[in-house]
């Protein structure tokens, strides 16, 4: 993994665009892809520096791209960035090197200042056209934290240690960050009533986790091997589960979740790329005395090695109240991703194992995540012990569950010794009424 690490990472690298130096998410070490549109304009490719976004279309057709990087870059200049995941890290890697040095090298500024947009002028758009959309649930003290809610004695069902839980999700209603979350009816069905009624759902809910976004994908029918799942992960960001908890109550068995999760799905708008997260690789944390070793299609050395990622994640919520009396927004919790149970690698093999293809452009998400402490739980459910322990906002609000105007923020950050920390941007939404 050591072999990942280039000049693109150096910590003396530095940048002649203006104001990036420093930049707390995107210093020059970053260089995550997005879409974005200027007013009137069609959404396009582009690479975030700082508070500027290099136009990609622009860049190449200005002549400072050659070859693989050209390649890349012509992929990643239109609509939708599926055709530069479907490349693989090759050609995305010799784009990123170009551009690192395009950017720290002041005598490319005359030629490359050109494609400069600034972020103030910018629409976002989701980077990628997504085919299809698949939940997890790798947060091993998240899923113990649910499972305790429902039955006490048997937090963890028996196949959680042996295979990664998931269900496919609803790609339709993916959105990107600053999308409204309008609040969904459904039927819900209290324990000691008699039959079920529709309306606005009482407990709206978060969870916080991590998108992952497929690069080239497998053909129908040919499973990628554990050894080989790593390079289909083609980059990371913050991804949203919105939750109708009460709607999810009644509906989910015996299917899963239904309607109580497809009213939207919120990801930050860029794709932080395995070569930017290289330096912030890990081993996966061993697992506890007496837990199962995965079947071998699911193991790998290399992967338990180098298969985790140094982030750290945090919630914010801020009420509407909050917001009107110029207050910061409050922090719920703090989280470490190494709170996963399974490798991404491992997610992208079992996916894969019984033939099922993945395409560029298609969305992970890991499961909420959590810390085994107070402080990094990914969830009000958590947080609030489903409704009954609710938190005091500093307007002296409370709350149990989301009320209309609240606005929850996602944030990450990588950081490992002797490197320019990175990070994800926000993953932001409000809660609006429903119709
Ligand atoms: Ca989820």
């Amino acid at each position: 993994m050591t072999s990942d690490i280039d000049e693109t990472h150096a910590a003396g690298r530095e940048t002649w665009v203006a104001r990036a130096r420093g930049h707390a998410d995107f210093p020059i070490q970053n260089l995550p892809f997005g879409v974005f549109s200027t007013a009137g304009g069609e959404p396009k490719g582009g690479v975030r520096i700082g508070d500027q976004i290099v136009d990609l279309g622009a860049l190449c057709a200005g002549g400072p791209v050659e070859s693989d990087a050209l390649v890349a870059g012509r992929a990643a200049s239109g609509p939708d960035l599926n055709s530069l995941l479907a490349l693989g890290a090759g050609p995305r890697r010799a784009l990123r090197r170009r551009l690192s040095e395009l950017l720290s090298d002041p005598r490319h500024q005359t030629a490359v200042e050109s494609a400069l947009v600034d972020i103030a002028q910018c629409r976002l758009h989701l980077p990628a056209s997504i085919g299809d959309y698949t939940d997890f649930y790798v947060g091993i003290h998240h899923a113990t934290n649910i499972g305790r809610l429902l039955r006490p004695d048997n937090p963890l069902l028996p196949n959680y240690k042996r295979v990664p839980i998931g269900y496919h999700g609803r790609a339709s209603s993916v959105g990107v960050s600053g999308e409204p979350v309008r609040r969904p009816s459904g039927q819900t069905k209290a324990p000691d009533a008699e039959a079920p009624t529709v309306g606005p759902s009482r407990r709206l809910d978060y969870e916080l986790e991590l998108g992952v976004w497929i690069g080239p994908g497998n053909d129908l029918g040919q499973p990628v091997a554990i050894a080989d799942a790593g390079a289909q992960v083609a980059g990371l960001c913050l991804l949203n589960d919105w939750s109708a908890r009460d709607v999810q109550a009644w509906e989910y068995q015996p299917l899963g979740p239904f309607l109580a999760k497809n009213f939207l799905t919120s990801v930050s708008p860029w794709i932080v790329t395995a070569e930017a997260l290289a330096p912030f690789r890990i081993s996966q944390a061993a697992r506890p005395e007496g837990d199962p070793k995965p079947l071998p299609y699911l193991w790998d050395d290399d992967d338990q090695a180098w298969g985790a990622y140094a982030l750290t994640l945090e919630v914010a919520i801020s009420s509407a109240r909050m917001r009107d009396q110029g207050l910061a927004p409050h922090r719920l919790s703090q989280v470490a991703a190494s709170n996963m149970y399974w490798t991404l690698a491992q997610l992208v093999a079992h996916h894969t194992s019984g033939g099922c293809n993945l395409r560029p452009g298609d969305l992970l998400g890991t499961g909420t995540i959590s810390a085994p402490t107070d402080d990094g739980l990914g969830s009000l459910m958590e947080i609030t012990r489903n409704g009954q322990a609710p938190v005091t906002l500093p307007t002296g609000e409370t709350r149990g569950f989301l009320e209309d105007g609240d606005e929850v923020i996602f944030s990450g950050k990588a950081q490992a010794e002797g490197f320019v920390p990175i990070g994800f941007g926000e993953c932001r939404g409000v809660v609006v009424a429903g119709r």
